[in-house]
């Protein structure tokens, strides 16, 4: 089967191509997969790339212009994400502000919190999203953080964990209990928190890799005024679905983008080895790329009945398939360097350390956004119909 576009589609393609030829930052051009950097504020680069994507009307191409966009159709969106994902470039270092925060706030806010969405899009004011705490992860429902009503003000107490960005960010967007006595879905409410109120202790985490992209948050006494309600009390469950429904059809090319890069680079390291004769290595190689065709047509099939509204179940399925064969796409490449597989300076591993460096960001793709067992859960319940265990 041979997939093509139709040609305004490509001309389409030519325009957010030579766009990224042009001015793609030099620090997003080696196609590794970015994995952030030892630094307590988001660079200047990456500012300054996300304010010319929005500026340009690249940022959230269905968006209208003053959002970043430029009104552009799900099929317009779809090319536009492909080319970024074929790239490896991102649009931004923070992914909540533009991805969870601007949309939620125009979904859900009033209109003075709608007014803030643009600068969380174009990346001017840093947010981080307060959702999972220690004993709340895949379960979202049992958050415990607690704002108490006094006055005009919330009295918020409580932790959050795994909080994204939280050291650089100028706001949260929080997620809090506040009805303890109703079922635990019905009790939860959305708090904009500056996270230079009193009360509040960013504690940051070290990942694998020796980056601190998270933090723990800690909350004492914070007060927050009432006016920071997000949508209404008590019913903050509903904006947990609200972020980047216009791109929903295409987000799982990015993961297909992650697989494709890596396994462009397995086949260089294979030749670069003297490994391409190999049997074992043929047939790995063989499987794995049937592996990624055999994702990014699932990933068409679902957007075709995503442009046609209707449900898309194959995409249900993209994260955790994605994201597990970006695992195994490159432990095969630390397979193949052998001793040499856990080494991960640049200078003595292959290609940079590309493989190893994937491999440490991968597995954190197997979790956040939902872990794997959770997605396996879903697909099981809500594709297969299978029963709830
Ligand atoms: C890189 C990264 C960035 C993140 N950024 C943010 C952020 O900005 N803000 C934020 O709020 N959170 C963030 N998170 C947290 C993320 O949302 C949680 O890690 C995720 O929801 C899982 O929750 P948990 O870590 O508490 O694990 P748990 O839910 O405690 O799960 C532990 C284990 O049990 C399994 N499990 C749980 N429930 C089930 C079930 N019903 N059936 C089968 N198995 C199950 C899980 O799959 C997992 O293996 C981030 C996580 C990562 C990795």
């Amino acid at each position: 089967m041979r997939l093509s576009w139709d040609p305004e589609s490509e001309a389409f393609r030519a325009e957010i191509a030579a766009f990224l030829d042009e001015h793609t930052p030099e620090q997003l051009r080696d196609g590794r997969d970015w994995i952030g950097e030892e630094a307590d504020e988001v660079p200047g680069w990456a500012r300054d790339w996300q304010a010319l994507l929005f500026d340009s009307g690249w940022m959230i191409p269905a968006y209208p212009p003053e959002l970043g966009g430029r009104n552009a159709t799900p099929l317009q969106t779809l090319v536009y994400q492909e080319e970024l994902a074929a790239r490896g470039v991102p649009r931004s270092v923070h992914f909540g502000g533009y991805g969870i925060v601007g949309p939620s706030l125009l979904e859900f806010g009033n209109e003075e919190q709608r007014a803030l969405a643009p600068a969380a899009i174009r990346g001017d004011t840093v947010w981080c999203v307060g959702m999972s705490e220690p004993d709340a992860g895949s379960d979202l429902g049992s958050l415990s953080t607690r704002a108490e009503l006094d006055g005009d003000s919330f009295v918020v107490n409580g932790q959050k964990v795994w909080t994204s960005y939280a050291e650089w960010a100028e706001r949260c967007f929080l997620y809090v209990r506040t009805d303890p006595s109703a079922p635990k879905h019905k009790g939860i409410s959305v708090l904009i928190l500056d996270m230079d109120t009193p009360g509040v202790e960013v504690r940051p985490l070290r990942h694998i890799t020796g980056n601190a992209e998270f933090a723990e948050v800690f909350l004492v006494d914070a007060v927050v005024p009432r006016s920071n309600l997000v949508g209404e009390l008590d019913n903050g469950w509903r904006i947990t679905m609200g972020s980047l429904a216009h791109e929903r059809g295409g987000l799982w090319l990015e993961g297909v983008g992650y697989a494709q890069r890596a396994l462009d680079g397995l086949v260089t390291l294979v030749r670069d080895r003297g490994l391409a004769a190999d049997p074992v290595v043929r047939r790995r190689i063989g499987e794995l790329h049937e592996e990624v065709r055999s994702i990014r047509a699932l990933g068409y099939k679902g957007f075709a009945s995503f442009a046609q509204g209707s449900s898309a179940p194959e995409h249900s399925y993209m994260k955790l398939a994605a994201s597990e064969l970006r695992q195994r796409l490159n432990e095969f490449g630390m397979d193949l360097q052998g001793a040499y597989a856990t080494v991960t300076d640049p200078e003595l591993a292959a290609q940079g350390g590309r493989f190893q460096a994937a491999w440490q960001v991968s597995l954190a793709a197997t979790i956040g956004g939902g872990t794997s067992e959770v997605q396996r859960n879903i697909v099981a319940n809500r594709v297969l119909g299978l029963p709830r265990g």
